[in-house]
């Protein structure tokens, strides 16, 4: 279980979460909606270890995540943690295959291993007939599915996935929520995601709603 009590975070003069609370069991899938503004990136950032919060406190399984060194909380994302974002932000200058492989390489998984544990995301994704391109070189649904290959291929106990559909067509994004929502069960991961559609929440398990920085329902 991942929760937030209480989490407050200013940016300035702006208050972007004030006591924010949730909960996320094993395995679940929650949408996060709400307003522009309303703090639901800050909140999958808090989450995720990202930023750190002003107040309040935040636990993976009961240990306090919030709090700990800049090393230790680092090593904790990248570990227990999967991220899809709404530009895409794999890197440019490697293969949809080497992106994928990436957290398995930092987490020093035997090249072998790290290799067809890659290659089986990205068949189950359909692109591995284009493992060897660039993500300048794919459509954008693809290096999206590439992405999700990313977050998932280290078994993260929790993928957040920040409007993931956000820059996609309905097919296409189609594909990258079956591909999220469907792989991700089958390994047991929890997925929060953002969105602004409700049909895209209709995936989840369950909605909350943030409003002006907490957690409306
Ligand atoms: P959107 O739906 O537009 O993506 P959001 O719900 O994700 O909105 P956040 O990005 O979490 O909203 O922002 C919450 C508030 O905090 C906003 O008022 C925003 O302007 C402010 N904010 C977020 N990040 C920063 C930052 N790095 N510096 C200053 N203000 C920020
Ligand atoms: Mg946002």
């Amino acid at each position: 279980t991942l929760s937030a009590r209480e989490v407050g975070i200013r940016f300035g003069s702006t208050a972007a979460l004030r006591g924010a609370d949730i909960e996320i069991d094993r395995g679940e899938l929650v949408a996060v909606m709400g307003p522009s503004g309303s703090g639901k990136s800050t909140l999958l950032h808090v989450l995720a270890g990202i930023l750190r919060p002003d107040r309040g406190e935040i636990r993976l399984g009961g240990r306090r995540i919030d709090n700990l060194a800049d090393g230790a909380r680092s090593f904790l994302r990248l570990t227990s943690f999967g991220f899809v974002l709404q530009f895409g932000d794999l890197v440019p200058e490697l293969s949809l295959r080497q992106n994928v492989e990436l957290p398995l390489r930092l987490l020093k998984v035997r090249r072998t291993e790290s290799r067809a544990r890659a290659a089986a995301l990205l068949r189950e994704l359909e692109i591995e007939d284009l493992a060897d391109r660039r993500p300048g070189e794919v459509s954008g649904g693809q290096a999206q599915r590439a992405a999700v290959a990313r977050a998932l291929v280290h078994r993260p106990a929790v993928v957040f996935a920040d409007e993931p559909t956000g820059a996609l067509d309905s097919a296409a994004g189609e594909l990258v929520l079956d591909a999220l929502t469907g792989l991700a069960r089958q390994q047991g991961s929890a997925v929060v995601m953002v969105t602004h559609e409700a049909r895209v929440a209709a995936y989840a398990d369950r909605t909350v709603f943030l409003r002006d920085g907490r957690v409306a329902s």
